[in-house]
């Protein structure tokens, strides 16, 4: 199943509700940059990608992924994803991804450090604080950040912490990026409960229990919502009563698997997804409710942490429900405008309060939630709100590409 071939059929959905000429929509059905490279590592060759969707709006930006299964089909659309995203939250940067194939699960610490580097070695004519400006995304972290930095320093001969983002606070990285895609998700969450959900008890599952998706649990659970349900990819744990977070968090940090703890019952990830509860977090990959599973959903609202967790069949199926999905690139908006706080010190050589920028990072959330919630109440609801998500993060690039033309 290709995820670009859902986009495109999203793009033209969007086409045809907002009257979009062809032309008009030609700048946003390809990238603008694909690089491709096989990074050698004792002998075995693993694939990467680095991809600039579009750059109307500034340079590139978007995370770098580590995985077995990443593709080319992956990373465009992750690419494309992260210019609405980028444009939705009105930041200035275009949209790009990377990632490299390959099982960092299995990897040593040197080998990770060498495909970092190596990663860099090649693509680094091509990234900078005004060319592309790359991130943490799954798999990757503050290390691997670092390993960028330093491999890109040393090839340009100069320092620039701003060609990369999600890096330590020693490497002019700042506190709040570390659980801001979280935070981000939980803001919009409270706005989505406070105007739709409006019960005293929220049941939550979440799948997906990593920078994203703990985080989110840790911040439901000390903010009164019950999350009965967690799982990572080997697999997850349920309890009706409400799971203790807290302590999940603990056993995780200490090497226990999550599907193993002795806080809840075992449950597969499959069932997740299917259990009755209000809200279903999606926190892990692409493609987890799709035409297959659709129908099984039984949370109202959906909320996407993940990009790109729901098929486009999946989205039409659970809006003929009356499911409400809180669409990724408004969702998980968080850590890419937390991104951009520490790109713009890094640039400005400025240091700026910590709780200033928490309180920027609210009322950018909760502005994004308002304007995309505006235009689906203006569209009589007959619109999804990813669909008024899409609508202003489109207009808002081909605005700025006619600005340029
Ligand atoms: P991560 O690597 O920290 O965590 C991923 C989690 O998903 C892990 O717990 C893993 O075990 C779990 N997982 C993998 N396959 C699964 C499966 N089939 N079922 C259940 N769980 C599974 O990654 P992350 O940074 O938390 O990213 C998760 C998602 O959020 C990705 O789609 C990513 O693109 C998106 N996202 C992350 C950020 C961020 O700042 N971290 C920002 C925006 C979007």
């Amino acid at each position: 199943m290709s995820i670009f071939n859902d986009n495109l059929a999203r793009l033209r959905d969007i086409q045809i509700l907002e009257n979009i000429s062809d032309k008009d929509l030609t700048v946003l059905l390809s990238p603008v940059q694909t690089n491709y490279t096989e990074l050698e590592i004792k002998g075995k060759k693993y694939p990467a990608w680095r991809i600039v969707y579009n750059r109307a709006l500034g340079p590139g930006k978007g995370g770098i992924r580590f995985h077995p299964e990443v593709s080319e089909d992956e990373v465009k659309s992750l690419a494309f994803w992260m210019t609405l995203k980028n444009s939705l939250a009105e930041i200035p940067y275009g949209g790009a991804k990377g990632g490299v194939k390959f099982s960092p699960k299995q990897a040593s610490s040197a080998e990770l450090e060498e495909v970092s580097r190596k990663y860099v070695d090649n693509f680094y004519n091509f990234l900078g604080q005004d060319k592309d400006v790359p991130a943490p995304d799954v798999y990757t972290n503050k290390q691997i950040m670092s390993w960028m930095l330093d491999e890109f320093e040393h090839k340009v001969g100069h320092h620039e912490p701003g060609m990369i983002t999600g890096k330590p606070l020693e490497l002019g990285g700042i506190a709040l990026r570390s659980d801001a895609t979280a935070e981000g998700a939980y803001i919009v969450t409270q706005e989505l409960s406070r105007e739709l959900i409006k019960k005293s008890e929220i049941k939550v599952a979440i799948q997906g229990f990593g920078n994203a998706g703990m985080f989110m649990a840790e911040k439901l659970y000390n903010n009164g919502y019950k999350v009965v349900a967690v799982s990572d990819s080997q697999g997850g744990i349920y309890q009706t009563t409400g799971l203790d977070i807290s302590k999940l968090i603990i056993a995780k940090k200490s090497g226990q698997t999550v599907g193993l703890w002795s806080g809840g019952n075992q449950i597969s990830n499959l069932e997740l997804l299917e259990l009755d509860v209000d809200i279903l977090a999606l926190a892990a990959l692409e493609n987890q409710i799709t035409i297959d599973n659709a129908n099984r959903i039984k949370a109202d609202y959906l909320v996407e942490l993940a990009n790109g967790p729901i098929t486009d069949e999946a989205d039409k199926i659970l809006a003929e429900h009356n499911k409400i999905i809180v669409p990724d690139i408004l969702a998980n908006s968080g850590g890419v405008i937390v991104s951009y706080f520490e790109w713009a010190q890094n640039k400005t050589g400025q240091i700026l309060d910590e709780e200033y920028l928490a309180k920027l990072l609210n009322q950018k959330m909760k502005n994004s939630w308002s304007r995309v919630y505006s235009k689906y109440l203006e569209k009589d609801k007959k619109i999804t709100l990813r669909q008024a998500a899409y609508i202003l993060a489109i207009k808002r690039v081909l605005a700025a590409e006619k600005w340029r033309s």
